[in-house]
């Protein structure tokens, strides 16, 4: 049976350090799915469609990851998709209290369903979707910190604002 992990997030817009966790996460499962987190609460910049197209065309050749959009808790649709592993990227002690509480929580609501921390490559510990968005909106070069797709996306957005 193939190995299969779950990577949620909002990916608005992926960067480079998310891309970084899924090629790694390639190295240790056979399949990926990235599950697009459908937020309420949160405005984002991309709307789900346009985070959907995107993250399709960044991942086009590699057809061991899937991508789909979900609402609701990540546990619940862990195990909707048979996936055992939550993966999730830890970039600085900031993220680490959040994560702490959301993976105890995982594992009380699912304790078949592991959540496995990759550490931010050091390339990409400053990055994150909130501080790559506010660079760009200020003209700020954001190349080699998201997919040229997103680049070329943020600059069409942010200039029709
Ligand atoms: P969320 O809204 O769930 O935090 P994000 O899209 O911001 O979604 O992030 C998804 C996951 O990717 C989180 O575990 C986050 O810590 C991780 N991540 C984001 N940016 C990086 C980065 N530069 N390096 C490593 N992990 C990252």
């Amino acid at each position: 049976m193939s190995s299969l992990a779950l990577y949620p997030g909002s990916f608005d817009p992926i960067t480079n350090g998310h891309l970084d966790i899924v090629t790694r996460a390639l190295g240790v499962f056979d399949r990926l799915i990235l599950g697009l987190a459908v937020n309420s609460r949160k405005t984002p910049l991309f709307s789900v469609e346009e985070r959907i197209e995107i993250l399709q065309e960044v991942f086009r050749d590699e057809p061991r990851v899937e991508i789909h959009a979900f609402e609701g808790l990540t546990i619940q649709y862990a195990e909707e998709c048979g996936a055992n592993v939550i993966v999730r990227g830890l970039r600085a002690v900031a993220d680490f209290e959040y994560e702490l509480q959301m993976a105890n929580m995982n594992r009380r609501l699912d304790p078949q369903i592991e959540t496995l921390f990759m550490m931010t490559s050091e390339g990409y510990f400053f990055v994150s979707s909130q501080n790559v968005k506010e660079v760009a909106s200020f003209g700020g070069d954001v190349s080699g910190l998201v997919p040229p797709v997103v680049a070329d996306r943020m600059a069409v957005k942010l200039s029709s604002r």
